[in-house]
C-alpha cells in the first residue's frame, strides 16, 4: 500500500523560482543608469546626445516634457474661501 505522493518540497522549489522571476523582473525595469535608444512611451528614437546627457534616460524629449508637466501641476491645490469679510 505504497502511497504515491509527491514532495512538498517540489512545489515550494516552485514558488522560489517565481519569487526570483519577479525580483529579477523588478531589477530589470529600475534605471541603472542605461538609457534607452527608443522611448519608453512612444518607441521614438532617443539622440545619442540626449542619452548622454541623461543617463538612465527613458522616454524622448516630448513624452519626458509630458511627464514633467503632469508632475510640476500641483495636485492637492486647496481653495480656500476668501475671509476678506472677518477680517477686522
Ligand atoms: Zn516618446
Amino acid at each position: 500500500m505504497a502511497g504515491g505522493w509527491s514532495r512538498d518540497g517540489a512545489v515550494q522549489d516552485q514558488i522560489d523560482a517565481s519569487v526570483e522571476d519577479a525580483v529579477k523582473l523588478a531589477r530589470s525595469r529600475l534605471t541603472d543608469g542605461q538609457s534607452l535608444t527608443h522611448c519608453e512611451q512612444c518607441e521614438t528614437a532617443i539622440p545619442d546626445a540626449r542619452r548622454k546627457a541623461m543617463p538612465g534616460v527613458r522616454l524622448c524629449v516630448s513624452c519626458q516634457s509630458e511627464l514633467e508637466k503632469h508632475q510640476a501641476t500641483p495636485t492637492g491645490y486647496n481653495r480656500r474661501g476668501s475671509k476678506d469679510s472677518q477680517l477686522r
